[in-house]
């Protein structure tokens, strides 16, 4: 449930740092490092799962009380008018780091974003 050579999991483990919004025995949350717009922020299951195809059923309820809780502190501590949840799968769809996470990113009025 913990690979050594992965990024989010030494994030997990305190060996690497991060800027933690929420931590549950199942879930962290942390701002990105690379934000799309301040206040991005990934959800990121705490046990190594490559991909959203191998979750296990049971961490869902976890899973979308945090994505809920982080979606509101969003959107309370940046004024964001709208909030996108993306999760990518496989290189081919944009998965860089590959244990499973959900983006969290404010959405503004007019921002001329295109995700
Ligand atoms: P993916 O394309 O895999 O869905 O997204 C990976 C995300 O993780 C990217 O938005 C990237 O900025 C973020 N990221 C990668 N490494 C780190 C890190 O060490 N710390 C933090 N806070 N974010 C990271
Ligand atoms: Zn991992």
């Amino acid at each position: 449930m913990f690979d050594a050579n992965c990024i989010f999991c030494k994030i997990i483990q305190g060996v690497i740092p991060c800027q933690a919004v929420l931590r549950t025995d199942s879930v962290l949350a942390f701002l990105d490092m690379n934000p799309v717009h301040p206040g991005h922020t990934l959800v990121v299951p705490t046990a190594h799962h490559v991909t959203l195809m191998d979750l296990p059923a049971a961490l869902g309820g976890d899973l979308l009380d945090a994505l809920s809780r982080v979606a509101r502190g969003i959107v309370a501590a940046t004024g964001a008018h709208g909030i996108n949840l993306m999760q990518n799968n496989h290189p081919a769809a944009g998965q860089v780091v590959m244990h499973a996470h959900f983006h969290l990113i404010p959405r503004f009025d007019d921002d001329g974003l295109t995700l």
